[in-house]
């Protein structure tokens, strides 16, 4: 079968949900057996969002193959539990990039190089880039921003030229927002109309709308809205405000979307999608009473969205322990000696943020040294683990001022320092140790007991790293580097074998906790969690 091309717009406002919707057809194609990929454009003018700090563009997302991707990646891979790459994700900063590449090479023969074509049709190899490789049925693109931003219109002339060429092998998916205007008591269909008529002006006839909603949308709006936007009447779909992201396919199914995108682009619309599993978690989901409460130690926690993928990864294992999730955001630079005991009492478990720089440090290092004084379950990711590093050194080993050269270049004692070939690099964009590495874990470590295995593969994010000078002093007063990576030798876990659960890692596993395979070292961190919770329970009860 020819490859089929979904591209997905957005209008009205922003932060629609424009790859949930994606994500969540997605993962609907897949259950029935097709092999899908989502990828997206981005308009910025940055490479990749990697330079971007969290409150610009939420958390950074990282591809196996070590991409600095926009954080709607992740939600692919949580839906569709298949990997996502780096060309998955691309922004105006790659597009112009090459294009200009090519200028300077020549390629252009002369040529006055301009946005029409030279640029759309950069855009168009890329968007059929994964197409070409014959591995997908159906390649669904979001195209990042809304409808009417000057940054979009590249990208929607090159949508309008694909549509043009790939005929009934593409459609276009618009998300808009119908708002209720309370005072009214009313829905409102204009500003989707409006919307509509963006996209129509810039030659993109939209064949499905589907239309973000808090209240139902009565069957005679729907229809007053496809009458309105040239759309066929089933192909109107609403989506309502649900509880969890993870029951939008539901949802969605249950309005046709994905037959109506099979019927579309010509293909049978057979039997039904395989969503045993997925209904499973979601059952989990909602028949959970009891609640797992863990801190989360960090420095963007008002931001909704800095600790996406690590929110999520608690939220699965928690969902599969059977257990509602309570994450108490717990500020780092507000945390201190006189009011760690009050934050952190009343946690089952504690995380210890990645991040970067010196701004609320301290307060990670009192939080690591309260949990690892009282034995509850810790667990530090990236910057978190060299917190705990650090910590350990300066507190159990008694070396004053212990540090990462990140914050203090001139630190007595360097117990995490810059990896070797980080030294020479000048450039911030795009050179961390990223993607997945492999790791092997010590067979009695706590570590290998949460995967099940010795042998692993992670994905990170850093330039900082253990030092190994230090591994024996370290070891012998009992923190154990219980994993490495098999080539470089670089530390990769931490544990004190003594605590119930104190782990570091130096990778980031919440990049690959999906909803089908949620990670076994969250998993068991929540599980650890839970089983002091029911301690403290006990220990209440016979008092
Ligand atoms: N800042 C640390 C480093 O670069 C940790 C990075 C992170 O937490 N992702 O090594």
């Amino acid at each position: 079968m020819d490859t089929k091309y979904i591209f997905v717009t957005g209008g009205v406002v922003s932060s629609l949900g424009k790859g949930i919707i994606s994500s969540s057809l997605a993962c609907l194609l897949k259950a029935r057996g097709l092999r899908v990929t989502i990828q997206k454009f981005d308009p910025y003018i940055n490479i990749d969002p990697g330079t971007l700090n969290p409150y610009e563009h939420g958390e950074c997302y990282v591809t196996v193959d070590g991409h600095e991707a926009d954080l709607d990646l992740g939600h692919y891979e949580r839906f569709t539990n298949v990997h996502t790459s780096k060309a998955n994700n691309v922004t105006t900063g790659r597009i112009y990039q090459s294009v200009i590449d090519k200028e300077r090479r020549g390629d252009y023969l002369g040529k006055t190089v301009q946005i029409v074509p030279h640029i759309t049709d950069e855009i168009k190899r890329r968007v059929k880039f994964l197409g070409n490789t014959g591995e997908y049925d159906y390649i669904i693109t979001e195209i990042g921003g809304t409808v009417g931003d000057i940054e979009s219109l590249p990208y929607l002339e090159a949508v309008r030229q694909l549509r043009w060429e790939l005929g009934q092998n593409s459609l276009c998916v618009h998300l808009t927002y119908v708002p209720y205007i309370a005072a009214a008591k009313e829905l409102k269909t204009k500003p989707t109309q409006h919307s509509v008529k963006a996209l129509q002006e810039v030659g993109i006839q939209p064949d499905i709308l589907v239309l973000r909603t808090e209240k139902e949308i009565s069957a005679e709006m729907r229809r007053k809205i496809a009458l309105f936007c040239n759309v066929a009447h089933d192909s109107v779909v609403q989506s309502m405000d649900v509880n969890s992201i993870y029951k939008v396919p539901i949802m969605m199914h249950r309005q046709h979307l994905d037959e109506i995108v099979l019927r579309k682009t010509g293909m049978p619309v057979e039997g039904e999608p395989q969503m045993d599993s997925w209904l499973h978690f979601i059952e989990k989901m909602d028949n959970a009473t009891e609640t797992v409460t863990i801190g989360l130690v960090g420095k963007y926690v008002e931001l909704q969205d800095a600790y996406k993928s690590i929110n999520e990864a608690l939220f699965h294992a928690a969902t599969y322990a059977d257990r509602k999730l309570d994450i108490v955001y717990i500020h780092s630079e507000k945390l201190t000696d006189a009011n760690v005991q009050e934050r952190l009492q009343g946690m089952d478990g504690v995380i210890i943020a990645p991040g970067f720089g010196q701004r609320g440090i301290d307060g990670k290092f009192t939080a690591l040294k309260w949990c690892r004084e009282h034995d509850v379950p810790t667990f530090g990711i990236c910057l978190g683990m060299q917190c705990m590093v650090i910590e350990f050194a300066r507190n159990v080993l008694g070396l004053e001022d212990a540090n990462s050269t990140e914050m203090n270049p001139h630190t007595p004692y360097n117990v995490i320092d810059l990896m070797e070939e980080q030294k020479n690099i000048s450039n911030l964009g795009g050179t961390m140790r990223l993607g997945a590495y492999d790791c092997v874990l010590r067979p009695e470590s706590k570590a290998a007991a949460a995967y099940g295995k010795q042998n692993i593969s992670e994905r990170h994010r850093h330039r900082f790293e253990f030092n190994d000078d230090y591994r024996t002093r370290f070891e012998e007063a009992g923190m154990a580097c219980v994993g490495e990576n098999p080539a470089t030798h670089l530390v990769e876990v931490v544990e004190m074998p003594a605590k119930r659960w104190f782990i570091g890692t130096q990778y980031h596993p919440e990049y690959s906790s999906t909803v089908l395979s949620p990670s076994p070292v969250f998993c068991s961190f929540i599980n650890a969690a839970i089983e002091y919770h029911n301690e403290k329970e006990s220990a209440k009860a016979s008092e």
